[in-house]
Protein backbone atom coordinates (compact mmCIF):
# COMPACT_ATOMS: atom_id res chain seq x y z
CA UNK A 1 0.00 0.00 0.00
CA UNK A 2 1.32 3.48 -0.81
CA UNK A 3 0.02 6.78 0.90
CA UNK A 4 -2.40 8.35 -0.69
CA UNK A 5 -2.73 10.50 -3.64
CA UNK A 6 -3.64 14.29 -3.61
CA UNK A 7 -7.22 14.86 -4.48
CA UNK A 8 -9.61 17.63 -3.34
CA UNK A 9 -12.16 16.53 -1.10
CA UNK A 10 -15.97 17.54 -1.53
CA UNK A 11 -19.25 16.87 0.76
CA UNK A 12 -21.99 18.21 -0.75
CA UNK A 13 -25.76 18.24 1.20
CA UNK A 14 -27.64 17.80 -2.16
CA UNK A 15 -28.09 15.29 -4.67
CA UNK A 16 -28.27 18.18 -6.96
CA UNK A 17 -24.77 19.42 -5.44
CA UNK A 18 -23.34 16.41 -5.74
CA UNK A 19 -24.13 15.94 -9.41
CA UNK A 20 -22.71 19.44 -10.41
CA UNK A 21 -19.25 18.45 -8.55
CA UNK A 22 -19.41 15.23 -10.42
CA UNK A 23 -20.13 16.76 -13.63
CA UNK A 24 -15.92 17.91 -14.02
CA UNK A 25 -13.70 15.20 -14.81
CA UNK A 26 -11.66 13.18 -12.62
CA UNK A 27 -13.91 12.99 -9.97
CA UNK A 28 -15.05 10.44 -8.11
CA UNK A 29 -18.07 9.72 -5.72
CA UNK A 30 -17.34 7.91 -2.47
CA UNK A 31 -19.53 6.83 -0.14
CA UNK A 32 -18.46 3.91 2.74
CA UNK A 33 -15.27 3.87 1.04
CA UNK A 34 -14.37 0.31 1.80
CA UNK A 35 -13.56 -0.68 -2.21
CA UNK A 36 -12.38 2.80 -3.07
CA UNK A 37 -9.90 3.47 -0.36
CA UNK A 38 -7.86 0.22 -0.91
CA UNK A 39 -7.86 1.10 -4.86
CA UNK A 40 -6.53 4.12 -3.93
CA UNK A 41 -3.59 3.18 -1.86
CA UNK A 42 -2.80 0.61 -4.36
CA UNK A 43 -2.11 3.41 -6.93
CA UNK A 44 -4.75 2.16 -8.99
CA UNK A 45 -6.61 5.11 -9.13
CA UNK A 46 -5.61 9.32 -9.23
CA UNK A 47 -8.49 11.05 -8.91
CA UNK A 48 -9.13 14.93 -9.14
CA UNK A 49 -11.59 15.06 -6.43
CA UNK A 50 -13.83 12.61 -4.88
CA UNK A 51 -17.12 14.04 -3.48
CA UNK A 52 -18.18 12.12 -0.55
CA UNK A 53 -22.31 10.94 -0.78
CA UNK A 54 -22.70 10.45 3.39
CA UNK A 55 -23.98 14.44 4.30
CA UNK A 56 -27.27 13.95 1.66
CA UNK A 57 -30.42 14.07 3.91
CA UNK A 58 -32.15 10.74 2.70
CA UNK A 59 -30.43 8.76 0.86
CA UNK A 60 -29.81 6.38 3.18
CA UNK A 61 -33.80 6.00 3.45
CA UNK A 62 -36.02 3.14 2.91
CA UNK A 63 -39.51 3.78 1.71
CA UNK A 64 -42.03 1.05 1.30
CA UNK A 65 -45.20 1.37 -0.27
CA UNK A 66 -48.24 -1.19 -1.28
CA UNK A 67 -45.50 -2.17 -4.88
CA UNK A 68 -42.72 -2.31 -2.76
CA UNK A 69 -39.43 -0.93 -1.61
CA UNK A 70 -37.20 2.07 -2.75
CA UNK A 71 -33.84 1.34 -0.93
CA UNK A 72 -31.30 4.49 -1.06
CA UNK A 73 -28.13 3.85 -2.37
CA UNK A 74 -26.22 5.30 0.19
CA UNK A 75 -27.77 2.72 3.13
CA UNK A 76 -25.40 0.81 4.59
CA UNK A 77 -25.05 -3.31 4.11
CA UNK A 78 -25.69 -3.59 8.09
CA UNK A 79 -28.52 -1.37 7.97
CA UNK A 80 -30.23 -3.21 4.93
CA UNK A 81 -29.54 -7.05 6.64
CA UNK A 82 -31.45 -5.68 9.54
CA UNK A 83 -34.22 -3.84 8.05
CA UNK A 84 -37.33 -5.21 9.81
CA UNK A 85 -39.73 -5.42 6.72
CA UNK A 86 -36.89 -6.32 3.84
CA UNK A 87 -35.93 -9.08 6.57
CA UNK A 88 -39.18 -10.61 6.01
CA UNK A 89 -40.74 -9.80 2.33
CA UNK A 90 -37.08 -10.05 0.94
CA UNK A 91 -35.12 -11.78 3.50
CA UNK A 92 -32.13 -12.92 0.10
CA UNK A 93 -30.88 -9.54 0.31
CA UNK A 94 -30.38 -9.42 3.94
CA UNK A 95 -28.43 -12.93 2.79
CA UNK A 96 -26.42 -11.79 0.14
CA UNK A 97 -25.75 -8.34 2.34
CA UNK A 98 -24.61 -10.21 5.35
CA UNK A 99 -22.37 -12.20 2.85
CA UNK A 100 -20.34 -9.66 2.20
CA UNK A 101 -16.78 -9.08 4.06
CA UNK A 102 -17.11 -8.71 7.37
CA UNK A 103 -19.14 -6.36 10.41
CA UNK A 104 -17.25 -3.49 10.20
CA UNK A 105 -17.04 -3.58 6.07
CA UNK A 106 -21.06 -3.95 6.00
CA UNK A 107 -21.60 -1.12 8.61
CA UNK A 108 -19.42 1.40 6.41
CA UNK A 109 -20.46 -0.02 3.42
CA UNK A 110 -23.49 1.19 0.92
CA UNK A 111 -25.52 -0.61 -1.19
CA UNK A 112 -24.44 1.99 -4.18
CA UNK A 113 -21.03 1.23 -3.61
CA UNK A 114 -21.65 -2.61 -3.43
CA UNK A 115 -23.23 -2.26 -6.83
CA UNK A 116 -20.77 0.28 -8.08
CA UNK A 117 -17.67 -1.64 -6.91
CA UNK A 118 -14.74 -1.90 -9.31
CA UNK A 119 -14.18 -5.40 -10.92
CA UNK A 120 -11.22 -7.67 -9.71
CA UNK A 121 -8.38 -9.01 -11.25
CA UNK A 122 -5.45 -10.93 -9.91
CA UNK A 123 -3.18 -8.58 -12.34
CA UNK A 124 -4.96 -5.44 -10.90
CA UNK A 125 -5.82 -5.47 -6.97
CA UNK A 126 -2.02 -5.28 -6.18
CA UNK A 127 0.58 -2.89 -5.49
CA UNK A 128 2.42 0.06 -7.56
CA UNK A 129 5.22 -2.07 -6.86
CA UNK A 130 3.96 -5.88 -8.03
CA UNK A 131 2.36 -4.29 -10.93
CA UNK A 132 5.05 -1.99 -12.22
CA UNK A 133 7.10 -5.42 -12.49
CA UNK A 134 4.68 -6.84 -14.29
CA UNK A 135 4.61 -4.39 -16.75
CA UNK A 136 0.96 -3.03 -15.49
CA UNK A 137 -1.56 -4.19 -17.75
CA UNK A 138 -4.64 -3.33 -20.07
CA UNK A 139 -7.24 -2.00 -17.47
CA UNK A 140 -4.65 0.52 -16.11
CA UNK A 141 -1.88 1.77 -17.30
CA UNK A 142 -0.60 -1.07 -19.08
CA UNK A 143 -0.96 -1.96 -22.90
CA UNK A 144 -1.11 -5.74 -22.53
CA UNK A 145 -3.77 -8.09 -20.90
CA UNK A 146 -1.98 -10.96 -19.05
CA UNK A 147 -4.98 -13.32 -18.72
CA UNK A 148 -6.05 -13.02 -22.29
CA UNK A 149 -3.31 -11.22 -24.02
CA UNK A 150 -4.34 -11.73 -27.43
CA UNK A 151 -7.23 -9.42 -26.59
CA UNK A 152 -7.97 -5.99 -27.03
CA UNK A 153 -10.50 -5.83 -23.90
CA UNK A 154 -9.93 -6.36 -20.54
CA UNK A 155 -12.35 -9.42 -18.55
CA UNK A 156 -11.80 -8.16 -14.95
CA UNK A 157 -14.46 -9.65 -13.08
CA UNK A 158 -17.30 -8.41 -11.27
CA UNK A 159 -17.65 -9.62 -7.97
CA UNK A 160 -20.27 -7.58 -6.00
CA UNK A 161 -22.60 -9.95 -3.69
CA UNK A 162 -26.01 -7.99 -4.09
CA UNK A 163 -26.29 -7.19 -8.07
CA UNK A 164 -27.76 -11.15 -8.52
CA UNK A 165 -30.25 -11.15 -5.35
CA UNK A 166 -31.63 -7.52 -6.41
CA UNK A 167 -31.70 -8.87 -10.39
CA UNK A 168 -33.54 -11.83 -9.76
CA UNK A 169 -35.99 -9.58 -7.36
CA UNK A 170 -36.56 -7.56 -10.54
CA UNK A 171 -35.31 -4.32 -9.23
CA UNK A 172 -34.70 -0.91 -10.87
CA UNK A 173 -32.03 1.48 -10.59
CA UNK A 174 -33.00 4.94 -10.29
CA UNK A 175 -30.10 7.49 -11.15
CA UNK A 176 -29.26 11.00 -11.30
CA UNK A 177 -26.92 13.12 -13.41
CA UNK A 178 -26.79 16.31 -15.18
CA UNK A 179 -29.55 15.16 -17.27
CA UNK A 180 -31.85 14.60 -14.94
CA UNK A 181 -33.09 11.16 -13.40
CA UNK A 182 -33.80 8.07 -14.74
CA UNK A 183 -34.70 4.28 -14.00
CA UNK A 184 -33.40 1.96 -15.93
CA UNK A 185 -33.94 -2.06 -15.00
CA UNK A 186 -30.67 -2.81 -12.61
CA UNK A 187 -29.04 -5.41 -14.97
CA UNK A 188 -28.56 -1.72 -17.46
CA UNK A 189 -26.58 -0.43 -15.14
CA UNK A 190 -23.64 -2.85 -15.91
CA UNK A 191 -22.06 -3.68 -19.56
CA UNK A 192 -19.75 -6.43 -19.93
CA UNK A 193 -16.27 -4.50 -20.35
CA UNK A 194 -13.81 -5.02 -17.16
CA UNK A 195 -12.13 -1.88 -17.83
CA UNK A 196 -15.50 0.04 -18.29
CA UNK A 197 -18.20 -1.80 -16.34
CA UNK A 198 -20.47 0.32 -15.85
CA UNK A 199 -23.17 2.31 -17.86
CA UNK A 200 -23.46 5.42 -16.09
CA UNK A 201 -22.91 8.37 -17.80
CA UNK A 202 -20.27 11.51 -17.09
CA UNK A 203 -21.38 12.77 -13.49
CA UNK A 204 -24.44 10.14 -13.22
CA UNK A 205 -25.11 8.55 -9.60
CA UNK A 206 -26.90 6.05 -8.46
CA UNK A 207 -29.76 7.40 -6.02
CA UNK A 208 -31.75 4.05 -5.51
CA UNK A 209 -32.72 0.83 -6.49
CA UNK A 210 -36.60 0.42 -6.49
CA UNK A 211 -37.57 -3.57 -5.35
CA UNK A 212 -40.91 -4.85 -6.71
CA UNK A 213 -43.22 -6.39 -4.05
CA UNK A 214 -44.08 -9.94 -4.91
CA UNK A 215 -44.65 -12.17 -2.47
CA UNK A 216 -45.23 -15.34 -4.34
CA UNK A 217 -41.63 -15.77 -5.29
CA UNK A 218 -39.04 -17.36 -2.91
CA UNK A 219 -35.49 -16.47 -3.24
CA UNK A 220 -32.31 -17.39 -2.38
CA UNK A 221 -28.36 -16.42 -2.49
CA UNK A 222 -25.59 -19.05 -2.69
CA UNK A 223 -21.95 -17.91 -2.24
CA UNK A 224 -18.85 -19.66 -2.44
CA UNK A 225 -15.36 -18.46 -1.45
CA UNK A 226 -12.25 -19.30 -0.12
CA UNK A 227 -12.43 -17.88 3.31
CA UNK A 228 -15.91 -18.21 5.09
CA UNK A 229 -14.77 -14.93 7.09
CA UNK A 230 -14.07 -12.33 4.77
CA UNK A 231 -13.71 -13.24 1.06
CA UNK A 232 -15.27 -11.76 -2.17
CA UNK A 233 -17.24 -14.67 -4.04
CA UNK A 234 -15.37 -17.01 -6.57
CA UNK A 235 -18.55 -17.09 -7.86
CA UNK A 236 -22.07 -16.11 -6.45
CA UNK A 237 -25.60 -17.29 -7.44
CA UNK A 238 -28.71 -15.67 -6.52
CA UNK A 239 -32.35 -17.64 -7.76
CA UNK A 240 -35.83 -16.66 -7.66
CA UNK A 241 -38.67 -19.38 -7.88
CA UNK A 242 -42.24 -19.06 -8.39
CA UNK A 243 -44.20 -21.80 -8.06
CA UNK A 244 -48.31 -23.27 -8.12
CA UNK A 245 -48.52 -26.81 -6.50
CA UNK A 246 -46.42 -28.34 -9.34
CA UNK A 247 -46.20 -26.26 -11.97
CA UNK A 248 -43.18 -23.90 -11.93
CA UNK A 249 -44.75 -20.32 -12.41
CA UNK A 250 -41.28 -18.53 -13.02
CA UNK A 251 -37.64 -19.14 -12.44
CA UNK A 252 -34.90 -15.96 -12.40
CA UNK A 253 -31.23 -17.10 -11.86
CA UNK A 254 -28.45 -14.21 -11.92
CA UNK A 255 -24.53 -14.67 -11.10
CA UNK A 256 -21.66 -12.78 -10.34
CA UNK A 257 -18.23 -13.48 -10.34
CA UNK A 258 -18.34 -14.66 -14.26
CA UNK A 259 -17.87 -11.99 -16.00
CA UNK A 260 -17.09 -8.81 -16.14
CA UNK A 261 -20.89 -8.12 -15.08
CA UNK A 262 -23.32 -9.70 -12.62
CA UNK A 263 -25.31 -12.02 -15.71
CA UNK A 264 -28.67 -12.38 -15.63
CA UNK A 265 -29.48 -16.37 -17.16
CA UNK A 266 -32.56 -16.69 -19.06
CA UNK A 267 -34.96 -19.60 -17.90
CA UNK A 268 -38.23 -19.04 -19.74
CA UNK A 269 -40.11 -22.32 -20.80
CA UNK A 270 -40.02 -24.03 -18.00
CA UNK A 271 -43.16 -25.79 -16.63
CA UNK A 272 -41.57 -27.75 -13.50
CA UNK A 273 -38.13 -28.26 -11.44
CA UNK A 274 -36.99 -31.79 -12.51
CA UNK A 275 -34.05 -33.32 -13.60
CA UNK A 276 -34.41 -31.88 -16.83
CA UNK A 277 -34.55 -28.56 -16.07
CA UNK A 278 -31.68 -28.43 -13.84
CA UNK A 279 -29.67 -29.92 -16.75
CA UNK A 280 -31.01 -26.71 -18.77
CA UNK A 281 -30.19 -24.57 -16.18
CA UNK A 282 -26.37 -26.28 -16.29
CA UNK A 283 -26.43 -25.79 -20.21
CA UNK A 284 -27.24 -22.17 -19.88
CA UNK A 285 -24.91 -21.08 -17.03
CA UNK A 286 -22.05 -23.02 -19.13
CA UNK A 287 -22.93 -20.86 -22.08
CA UNK A 288 -23.59 -17.27 -20.62
CA UNK A 289 -20.86 -17.45 -17.84
CA UNK A 290 -17.94 -16.17 -19.02
CA UNK A 291 -15.47 -17.26 -16.40
CA UNK A 292 -11.59 -16.27 -17.09
CA UNK A 293 -8.49 -16.80 -14.60
CA UNK A 294 -9.12 -13.66 -13.03
CA UNK A 295 -8.41 -15.20 -10.19
CA UNK A 296 -5.78 -17.64 -8.63
CA UNK A 297 -8.89 -20.55 -8.37
CA UNK A 298 -9.11 -21.99 -11.54
CA UNK A 299 -11.47 -21.63 -14.01
CA UNK A 300 -12.78 -25.33 -14.70
CA UNK A 301 -13.20 -25.70 -10.99
CA UNK A 302 -15.20 -22.35 -10.98
CA UNK A 303 -17.62 -23.24 -13.36
CA UNK A 304 -18.02 -26.84 -12.03
CA UNK A 305 -19.08 -25.73 -8.38
CA UNK A 306 -21.41 -22.47 -9.86
CA UNK A 307 -23.39 -25.41 -11.81
CA UNK A 308 -23.49 -27.21 -8.57
CA UNK A 309 -24.38 -24.44 -5.72
CA UNK A 310 -27.34 -23.04 -8.94
CA UNK A 311 -28.87 -26.53 -8.46
CA UNK A 312 -28.52 -27.06 -5.24
CA UNK A 313 -29.64 -23.55 -4.36
CA UNK A 314 -32.83 -24.07 -6.71
CA UNK A 315 -33.90 -27.68 -5.33
CA UNK A 316 -34.40 -25.68 -2.19
CA UNK A 317 -36.05 -22.79 -3.23
CA UNK A 318 -38.57 -25.31 -5.21
CA UNK A 319 -39.03 -27.55 -1.53
CA UNK A 320 -39.43 -23.88 0.32
CA UNK A 321 -42.01 -23.14 -2.58
CA UNK A 322 -44.33 -26.15 -1.62
CA UNK A 323 -44.78 -24.57 2.31
CA UNK A 324 -45.81 -21.53 1.78
P1 LIG B 1 -17.11 2.86 -1.96
O1 LIG B 1 -15.74 2.29 -1.72
O2 LIG B 1 -17.43 4.15 -1.32
O3 LIG B 1 -17.38 2.99 -3.53
C1 LIG B 1 -17.15 1.89 -4.39
C2 LIG B 1 -17.28 2.37 -5.84
O4 LIG B 1 -18.62 2.76 -6.10
C3 LIG B 1 -16.43 3.59 -6.12
O5 LIG B 1 -15.94 3.49 -7.45
C4 LIG B 1 -17.39 4.78 -6.01
O6 LIG B 1 -17.01 5.84 -6.86
C5 LIG B 1 -18.70 4.13 -6.47
N1 LIG B 1 -19.90 4.64 -5.81
C6 LIG B 1 -20.19 4.61 -4.49
N2 LIG B 1 -21.45 5.06 -4.29
C7 LIG B 1 -21.96 5.38 -5.51
C8 LIG B 1 -23.22 5.89 -5.98
N3 LIG B 1 -24.23 6.15 -5.13
N4 LIG B 1 -23.39 6.10 -7.30
C9 LIG B 1 -22.39 5.83 -8.19
N5 LIG B 1 -21.18 5.34 -7.81
C10 LIG B 1 -20.98 5.12 -6.49
N6 LIG B 1 -17.73 -6.67 -1.71
C11 LIG B 1 -18.60 -7.68 -1.97
O7 LIG B 1 -19.59 -7.48 -2.69
N7 LIG B 1 -18.41 -8.91 -1.41
C12 LIG B 1 -17.36 -9.20 -0.59
O8 LIG B 1 -17.25 -10.32 -0.09
C13 LIG B 1 -16.43 -8.17 -0.32
N8 LIG B 1 -15.35 -8.41 0.46
C14 LIG B 1 -14.48 -7.41 0.74
C15 LIG B 1 -13.37 -7.69 1.55
C16 LIG B 1 -12.46 -6.69 1.83
C17 LIG B 1 -11.27 -7.02 2.70
C18 LIG B 1 -12.66 -5.37 1.32
C19 LIG B 1 -11.68 -4.29 1.64
C20 LIG B 1 -13.75 -5.10 0.53
C21 LIG B 1 -14.67 -6.11 0.21
N9 LIG B 1 -15.79 -5.86 -0.62
C22 LIG B 1 -16.67 -6.88 -0.89
C23 LIG B 1 -15.93 -4.57 -1.30
C24 LIG B 1 -16.68 -3.50 -0.49
O9 LIG B 1 -16.37 -3.55 0.87
C25 LIG B 1 -18.19 -3.62 -0.64
O10 LIG B 1 -18.54 -3.88 -1.97
C26 LIG B 1 -18.92 -2.37 -0.17
O11 LIG B 1 -20.31 -2.58 -0.22
C27 LIG B 1 -18.61 -1.14 -1.02
O12 LIG B 1 -19.44 -0.09 -0.58
P2 LIG B 1 -18.81 1.34 -0.20
O13 LIG B 1 -19.95 2.22 0.17
O14 LIG B 1 -17.74 1.20 0.81
O15 LIG B 1 -18.20 1.74 -1.61
FE1 LIG C 1 -5.53 -6.51 -16.54
FE2 LIG C 1 -6.32 -8.44 -18.20
FE3 LIG C 1 -6.79 -8.61 -15.59
FE4 LIG C 1 -8.09 -6.83 -17.11
S1 LIG C 1 -8.24 -9.07 -17.21
S2 LIG C 1 -7.20 -6.45 -15.07
S3 LIG C 1 -6.47 -6.23 -18.55
S4 LIG C 1 -4.79 -8.61 -16.59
Amino acid sequence: MTILPDFRYVRPASIDDAVTALAAPGVLPVAGATDLLPNLRRGLKEPEALVDLTAIPGLDAVEETADGWRIGAGLSLAALASHPSLRIHVPVLAEAATAVAGPTHRAAGTVGGNLCQDTRCVYYNQSEWWRSGNGYCLKYQGDRCHVAPKSSRCFATYRGDLAPALMVLDAKAELAGPGGRRTIPLAELFHDDGAAHLTLAPGELLLAVIVPRNDRLVAGYAKLRVRESIDFPLVGVAAAVERDGPRLVGLRVAVTGAGSAPLAISMDGLESWDDAAAKMLADRLNKTAKLQNTTTIGMKYRRRVLQAAARRLVDGLWEQGTTR
